[in-house]
């Protein structure tokens, strides 16, 4: 059985003993190994992303590929002066003069980011978010339940579907002092339609209080200048830290693994008063992110910052590839495979960002679901099945993996 297996021999004894308790008397060698198997297979290991959702949470959002030599980084050290420096200050310059904000930082996710805005600014103080505003991201992260958390107190304002700034202002003046803080949330996930009104960041910066925007996605700027050209049409409405600070937005948090296309992260930039704050506040020491990801973000805001992104970042990659190039890798799969179509697709930003909006795409169609003999290839392929057919859809593939792709499809039993 260790013999079958990559997995360490205290692994194997461990398997072993587990195979015997269950059956002692029916112990077979096979049936151990038949654990091995699905113990390797429980790891964590590369795939490919087949799927056509660009931001794919169960696959790690944003495609990331990072080396790091063995070496010590100066995390905590300030070269310049051989002091003890702040782990948050390189990185949090750059975040800064990407978003046009005073100060940034950066925390574990942006979960956490929202979490220690409220507890560092808003403790046992009221916070106004509209009655619209009030949602589940998903896994967790409901916005009543984080700000109980954090010791603020949710004021809700308005009704579910629409709410104006005369519903603040009222609000406000029945709280006077007490109301530390405006939250406005990105409703990342879901898209309300019809008889809708919500009240603009530039318009809650005229109520006297910090406007804090939790816009999710960390779309760093709406005009996209790292694109050659414009905006791709399926970012129309997705809030940029850029434009949401300056209309007035006190502080935006977003994540690191969305739009961003950086390592999971949460960054919190604005006013350098608020950030300064937040990194006073004991759970900034819990939410810490390490050395990794600091230097992740780091080259990722350099990219940002000399317009490289589009071609540097995978996701941007991804994103910007166009529909003809796709077209021409789908022929090249299905020649080599030998099997299969090249049908038209939609692929999804995912991660919750941009809802309800889709991106063209090609993709290589098997008929018959596959799903469970792609996922046992080495690497692992996922994708996804449309009216009883496979479908791997080519913009979330790297291009490096489409040999393996064609591969893997030539070797599919037939259905
Ligand atoms: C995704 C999202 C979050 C949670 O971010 P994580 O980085 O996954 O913790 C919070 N708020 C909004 C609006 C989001 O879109």
């Amino acid at each position: 059985m260790a013999a079958a297996s990559d997995l360490p021999h205290a692994i194997c004894v461990e398997l072993a003993r587990d195979a015997i308790a269950d059956g002692p008397d029916s112990f077979d060698e096979a049936a151990a190994c038949d654990r091995a198997v699905q113990y390797t297979r429980s790891l964590l290991a590369p795939v490919v992303n087949a799927t056509g959702v660009l931001l794919h949470t169960n696959l790690g959002r944003a495609p990331l590929a990072f080396h790091h030599p063995p070496q010590a980084l100066n995390v905590e050290f300030s070269l310049l002066t051989g002091e003890r420096g702040s782990r948050q200050a390189a990185v949090g310059r750059l975040f800064a003069s990407l978003c046009g904000a005073e100060a940034a930082m950066v925390v574990n996710n942006n979960a956490a980011a929202v979490l220690l805005v409220l507890a560092s600014l808003a403790a046992d103080r009221q916070v106004l978010v509209s009655r619209g505003e009030s949602v589940e991201i998903g896994g967790g992260f409901r916005v009543p339940d984080v700000m109980e958390q954090s010791g603020a107190r949710l004021v809700d304002v308005g009704t579910t579907n629409r709410t104006r700034l005369t519903d603040y202002s009222k609000a406000l003046q029945r709280a006077s002092a007490d109301v530390a803080l405006v939250l406005k949330v990105h409703p990342s996930n879901y898209r309300i339609e019809g008889f809708v009104e919500d009240t603009p960041v530039a318009q809650l910066a005229t109520l006297g209080v910090p406007v804090v925007a939790d816009i999710g996605s960390g779309l760093i700027d709406a005009n996209c200048p790292w694109l050659s050209g414009p905006p791709p049409a399926w970012l129309a409405g997705e809030p940029a830290a850029k434009q949401t600070l300056a209309a007035g937005a006190a502080l935006v948090t977003f994540s690191g693994d969305k739009l961003l296309g950086g390592p999971q992260a949460g960054i919190i930039a604005g006013r350098a008063d608020l950030v300064a704050a937040c990194a006073a506040h004991p759970l900034a020491r819990a939410l810490r992110p390490g050395g990794h990801v600091l230097f992740a973000l780091q080259q990722l805001a350099l990219s940002y910052l000399d317009r490289s992104a589009a071609t540097s970042i995978p996701f941007w990659q991804m994103a910007a590839t166009s529909v003809d190039e796709l077209d021409v890798r789908a022929h090249r799969v299905v020649d080599a495979a030998g099997t299969g179509a090249v049908v038209a697709s939609e692929a999804v930003p995912g991660a919750g960002s941009a809802p309800g909006t889709a991106i063209a795409s090609v993709a290589v169609s098997l008929p018959g679901d596959h799903l469970a003999a792609l996922r046992a290839a080495a690497p692992p392929i996922i994708g996804r099945t449309r009216d009883g057919a496979t479908l791997l859809d080519m913009r979330t593939v790297h291009p490096s993996d489409d040999a393996h792709l064609a591969a893997v499809v030539a070797a599919l039993p037939a259905r």
